[in-house]
């Protein structure tokens, strides 16, 4: 299959081309404000099989359904619990997913089995036209090969897709760069399953208290039964191993210069870079500027795949506000393995 890039910016058929493709059951990569997604109709098995196709997805990881207008999601889940209601007006659109129970229309190569279903509304124009165009909900996981860090612009994402799904639409590069969060309202509290553009404070003024997974703090074993089954995956891993570490920034800095070799990576804060002279330096923001490691840290852990370092040591923002979601691919794309200082 040849993958087309379609530039709604320069061609005016290229938004109808991709709705036309999502019709007749393909896969079009779509941008959205927080990565690039892997999109096909929701309402589709066979459709939804090809993503996972795609992406070599395992196939116990459920997608999100992404929707173009809040009343969408009475079509989707019986019981729209109060609380959806609330974070709506809050955040969407916008880059949260909410768990709610899933209706009978949602097959279950989405939901993998699970009794939920993962909603959306994203505030990317193009994602939402999209939506439109195509006249029914897209269930899209991010359009990366499953494994690797999520893509952020259409170049990353023909670089893991080509010749796997039938096109591209080019949105620039991404705004947020990390996903969305991803909150639960299908049990009797809400719980944070995955960090994101959203943060657990900000969800916390509509919600009151919200429980956080375990999964967001260790490493999940691969046959567990977790809640939210993407986060059992070694993920957004560059080919060297990774190894994060956690303090100030001048002190992870120190750490890593006594430890790193002459052939190691590093991943740092914009003021410390100077300091790893020699070593091969992807910088990813100031340590005080969070929006910019998010937009930066999956084509800062890219980066490396272009180069043969042998272990990336990785410096890793704290866990307060956007620092939850940034340190939390951080520290997935090591596996866990984190030194803390
Ligand atoms: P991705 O789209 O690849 O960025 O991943 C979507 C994330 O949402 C994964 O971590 C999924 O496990 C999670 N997810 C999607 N649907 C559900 C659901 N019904 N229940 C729990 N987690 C879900
Ligand atoms: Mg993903």
């Amino acid at each position: 299959m040849k993958t087309v890039i379609l530039s709604p910016q320069s061609d005016k058929t290229a938004m109808q081309t991709a709705a036309t493709l999502i019709k007749a059951g393909e896969v079009v990569g779509m941008p959205t404000e927080t990565v690039y997604g892997l999109a096909a109709n929701a309402l589709n098995g066979a459709a939804v099989e090809k993503i996972f196709r795609a992406k070599g997805r395992p196939q116990d990881n459920p997608l999100i359904v992404h929707i173009a207008d809040f009343q969408q999601i009475y079509d989707l889940c019986p019981h729209v619990p109060d609380s959806a209601a609330r974070l709506a007006e809050a955040f969407w659109p916008g880059p949260l997913t909410m768990i709610v129970p899933k209706g009978d229309c949602i097959p279950n190569e989405v939901s993998c089995g699970l009794d939920t279903v993962g909603i959306r509304l994203p505030s990317h124009p193009m994602a939402r036209e999209l939506i439109r165009a195509a006249g029914v909900p897209l269930a899209a996981p991010s359009a990366n090969t499953s494994g690797r860090p999520s893509t952020t612009t259409a170049e990353h994402v023909l670089n893991d897709m080509d010749g796997k799904i039938a096109a591209i639409l080019d949105g620039g590069a991404c705004g947020v760069g990390v996903e969305s969060t991803v909150v639960s309202l299908a049990g009797e509290k809400p719980r944070l399953l995955r960090p994101g553009g959203i943060t657990l404070e900000q969800l916390e003024t509509v919600l009151g208290e919200v429980e956080v997974d375990r999964a967001l703090y260790e490493k999940i074993s691969d046959d567990t039964r977790v809640s939210a089954p993407g986060m059992k995956y070694r993920h957004y891993a560059p080919k060297a191993p990774v190894t994060a570490v956690r303090g100030a920034p001048a002190e992870s800095a120190a750490y890593i210069l006594a430890h790193a070799a002459r052939a190691d990576g590093v991943l740092c804060f914009d003021e410390c870079a100077a300091a790893f002279a020699g070593l091969f330096v992807v910088s990813f923001g100031r340590s005080d500027d969070l929006p910019t490691q998010a937009r930066e840290v999956f084509d800062a852990l890219r980066a490396f795949d272009e180069t043969d370092v042998h272990t990336i040591w990785a410096q890793c923002p704290s866990d307060e506000g956007l620092g939850l979601a940034v340190s939390n691919r951080i520290k997935k794309a090591a596996g866990f393995h984190i030194i803390e200082l």
